[in-house]
């Protein structure tokens, strides 16, 4: 099929919910993507931090192979061994004492995590509590309730009304204000993906972890984006050494095949019927995830994980002092980075001249270039990404 049918046919009977860019990908192998022509590009977005092996990962491929011809799914009625040993692995590999329900999506994730804070809320104290505490840049999702948890007001339009029990902060110090004798919880990103990839002070997020202890206010880290090793630690959470209450994540965890998990310090918050999902958890998708951590899990102990890191960010810390005209600042953690432009015109150009240059580059809030390469990422791919990028900037 010609680029310009499917684009038409997708035009006719696809709802149009995204700016699509018509770019007619067939292959990937790596951190590279090849077009119907044979194009090659190199990718530092991972389908948004979920390709978090890269395409073509052949263990990954073959986990799934081998569990799409015994069994893809059950329910949740019955044993699945996959699911068990998936929610043991994130327990282990992060260290925290807690137990994992599994959704479909990162905001299945959040609805999830939403309902423990409005459960323990009215379990827990004189009154019902029922307020969740968000920031105004903040991202969790576009279902009707994660949409309002959002806290950025653009994306409120036309879909009210909403659920009550959403209050927004200006930022990590304004929190505090906004406590309540009805607050159950605090809901963040560490790292805010849509937000502009700012990571937050280790100190102050410490000392609102404490701080939320002695209110007997849970802490919820949304680990949708910065989960599952690309900051560098399973959870960025890890890397911040807080124990959250909750923690819900998504993106990265099976590679490419739809999961969302939830992980709670209360583990018996939930009987039986509280909470449920037909495909959440299913042996297809725990499948997959359990090859993902097994191999991001060897990348971390070896070494190789964090020169990965160290190499990345150097080339956007060179790029960033070559061209101080454009690029005001390098920020990130892990492999979660962003270059700060110098305004929002200007990221557009440059995004559009680093895909004529075949590297596909995000954006994140109003002026940040968003980088989420795969975590298998190799030295030469980076090296081609960033002579493209530097070809890109010529052009400017
Ligand atoms: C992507 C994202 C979500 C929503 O995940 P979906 O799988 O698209 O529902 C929620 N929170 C954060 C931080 C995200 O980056």
């Amino acid at each position: 099929m010609t680029t310009q049918d499917l684009k038409q046919m997708d035009l006719d009977y696809v709802l149009h919910t995204y700016a699509r860019n018509y770019i007619h990908f067939v292959k990937g192998s790596g951190a590279r993507l090849f077009d119907n022509k044979g194009k090659d590009y190199i990718d530092f977005s991972t389908g948004i931090a979920v390709c978090s092996v890269g395409h073509g990962n052949e263990r990954l491929a073959n986990a799934i192979c081998k569990q799409a011809m015994e069994l893809i799914h059950i329910s949740n009625l019955y044993l699945i061994e996959p699911q068990a040993k998936l929610a043991k692995e994130l327990v282990t590999q992060s260290g925290y004492d807690m137990r994992v329900f599994f959704a479909n999506s990162g905001a299945e994730a959040n609805e999830c995590a939403i309902k423990i804070a409005r459960k323990f809320g009215e379990v827990n104290g004189k009154t019902k509590r029922y307020q969740i505490i968000t920031l105004d840049s903040s991202f969790h999702g576009r279902t009707i309730s994660t949409l309002k948890a959002t806290g950025q007001d653009k994306m409120h339009h036309h879909f009210g009304p909403f659920p009550d029990g959403f209050v927004y902060a200006k930022d990590i110090a304004d929190i505090p204000n906004k406590i309540s004798e009805v607050t159950c919880a605090v809901l963040l990103e560490l790292v805010q993906g849509e937000g502009g990839i700012t990571p937050f002070n280790k100190s102050e997020i410490q000392e609102l972890a404490k701080l939320l202890k002695e209110k007997n206010i849970l802490l919820m880290i949304d680990e949708v984006q910065s989960g599952i090793y690309r900051s560098g630690e399973l959870f960025a959470s890890n890397y911040y050494e807080i124990t959250p209450d909750v923690i819900s994540t998504a993106k990265g965890l099976a590679g490419g095949v739809p999961i969302g998990a939830v992980m709670t310090r209360l583990k018996d918050i939930f009987s039986p019927s509280d909470h449920g999902s037909t495909f959440g958890g299913n042996f297809l998708s725990t499948r997959a995830a359990l090859e993902v951590l097994e191999i991001l899990k060897e990348e971390k102990q070896s070494g190789r994980l964090d020169k990965t890191i160290a190499y990345f960010t150097q080339n956007l810390q060179d790029l960033q002092k070559a061209y101080p005209e454009i690029f005001i600042q390098e920020i990130g953690l892990g492999l979660m980075r962003g270059l700060r432009l110098k305004d929002s015109e200007l990221l557009t150009i440059f995004l559009q001249k680093t895909c004529e240059k075949r590297v596909l580059v995000l954006k994140s809030g109003k002026n940040t270039a968003r980088f989420l390469p795969s975590l298998l990422i190799t030295r030469e791919e980076i090296d081609e990404g960033f002579s493209r990028i530097n070809e890109a900037i010529k052009e400017l």
